[in-house]
């Protein structure tokens, strides 16, 4: 668009859009080129981009070539590179060409798929590509949407955890009375993730019902069933109700896999909500030889993976399947006058605004159709088991060097390692390995991060992004031992 008031807004410009958004592919094709070249933990300093960018907002249109300039040279510095095949920290989040072309029909389009009237396309390609997943997972029939149960995409799995606990609450508190909410109880082991305790927060649940079971070595860091049972007996003798559980397959930390059969027969014989959050392993269980993993699952009220982590599925794509539907939509639905519809009232269809927190929603089905279809189950599953393979040469590599050690066996793609301590020191070790982890991120060359398991620092290297390949690998294990070898000779 040129310069000037005089001419009228027209925001939805086919030709704009072709010349643009050509531009804008080319740019983003050309990052992906060149993305190896980037630093990849940004290094800027808080507060970066005030210097760089204007007070206020302009008064008259840019031209693109000035965005993306600014995108270039603004912008980029204070981005980290999540897409980086040197990118090992946190949990991977992928993008993919079949993920970003999903985003962009969802973003071309532009439905808010509140109710199935709104776009009924974007309610039901949801519900069959949420079967899908779940015959690839070999999830059990119940949660497939033919019957009372059926999946969702959510924003992310600390959404999923929220709303199905919020369901659970609801219906604990239909039969014990809404006075009882004080005398709810959650379980989970240590290694949970932080979004179980805003939940909890958020729900109301009393701090002090908040059940954090200890998990240690002896274990791999997975819930001990016995200690989940003697905790249910005390809060019951105590007049408490035990009403909701979180079991995990792939902890943060260290990608722990609780029992999940074990857990769900004591959640199921003391009637609590049993979740399972799976929301970076859940895609590794695609392949035959990792579906052990969930056994167990059938026991499950609520499972959740996020698409969105290691199945090439741009973020957001959580994936929330539940057995009883209507036990979310008890607690989560309204029907003001304004969004009544036939479809709607007649029952007749799945309103999706009532399986989650917001009203409006994206059409995000698109882009796991698109991961599904471009892909196929075959190379997705290929594509998991090509990681878990750099991750299992990684692990032995760490385990050849007398400097370091493998703190916890790897199952998926996630490495926990340190560097050993020196005349059983653990506190200087500690100091040591974060020492080390600063020295690593700030070369820029790669990315890994840590964790605390038992009280050691703990360096985690987790292997999932699209564009990883052995020779990265290879190149971070020379860099990690690079600096260390430097820590030991200061
Ligand atoms: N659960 C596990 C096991 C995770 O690793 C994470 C994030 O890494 C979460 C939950 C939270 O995910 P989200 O950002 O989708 O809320």
């Amino acid at each position: 668009m040129e310069n000037g008031s005089r001419h009228v807004l027209k925001p939805m410009d086919s030709e704009q859009l072709r010349e643009y958004g050509h531009r804008v592919v080319d740019f983003i094709a050309d990052y992906y080129k060149t993305i190896e070249s980037f630093t990849v933990l940004s290094q800027v300093q808080p507060g970066y981009l005030h210097n760089l960018l204007p007070d206020s907002a302009p008064d008259h249109p840019e031209t693109v070539e000035q965005v993306l300039d600014d995108v270039k040279t603004k912008i980029l510095p204070g981005v980290t590179h999540w897409q980086s095949p040197n990118f090992f920290a946190y949990y991977p989040s992928n993008s993919s060409v079949a993920g970003f072309l999903g985003e962009m029909l969802s973003a071309g389009l532009g439905i808010v798929g509140f109710s199935w009237v709104t776009s009924p396309a974007a309610t039901e390609l949801e519900m069959i590509v949420l079967d899908w997943l779940a015959k690839l997972l070999n999830l059990p029939e119940h949660f497939l949407c033919k019957g009372n149960g059926g999946g969702v995409i959510q924003g992310s799995a600390s959404e999923a955890i929220l709303v199905v606990m919020i369901a659970a609450r609801d219906k604990v508190l239909r039969s014990a009375g809404k006075n009882s909410l004080g005398k709810l109880v959650v379980y989970s082991s240590d290694q949970t993730h932080s979004a179980l305790q805003k939940a909890c927060q958020i729900a109301g649940i009393h701090p002090e019902n908040c059940r954090v079971l200890k998990a240690d070595s002896s274990t791999n860091y997975a819930l001990r069933p016995e200690l989940l049972q003697e905790a249910v007996s005390r809060d019951l003798e105590a007049g408490l109700i035990p009403f909701f559980l979180c079991g995990n397959v792939g902890t943060t930390s260290s990608a722990a896999v609780d029992p999940l059969a074990a857990l769900g027969k004591i959640a199921k014989s003391n009637e609590i909500w049993f979740h399972v959050d799976a929301a970076y392993a859940g895609s590794a269980c695609i392949c035959p030889e990792y579906r052990q993993y969930i056994d167990g699952v059938e026991t499950a009220d609520s499972f959740n993976m996020n698409a969105h982590k290691w199945f090439l599925t741009n973020f957001d794509c959580s994936l929330l399947w539940v057995k009883d539907q209507h036990a979310l939509t008890e607690a989560l639905s309204t029907n003001p006058e304004f969004l009544k519809n036939k479809a709607s009232q007649a029952n007749l269809v799945v309103d999706y605004k009532d399986w989650q927190i917001p009203l409006g929603r994206r059409f995000r089905s698109l882009k796991l159709w698109m991961v599904l279809r471009l892909y196929g189950a075959e190379t997705l599953k290929n594509y998991i088991r090509n990681h878990i393979k750099l991750a299992k040469d990684l692990e032995q590599l760490v385990s050849q060097d007398p400097n370091f050690e493998v703190i916890t066996p790897r199952i998926f793609s996630l490495v926990c390692f340190r560097m050993v301590p020196i005349d059983d020191d653990e506190n200087k070790c500690n100091s040591r390995n974060l020492e080390l982890l600063e020295a690593v991120n700030s070369s820029g060359k790669l990315f890994i991060s840590h964790t605390a398991l038992s009280g050691k620092i703990v360096l985690r290297c987790a292997i999932g992004a699209p564009l990883t390949e052995e020779k990265h690998v290879k190149e971070t294990w020379k860099v990690i031992q690079e600096k260390a070898s430097y820590l030991l000779r200061k």
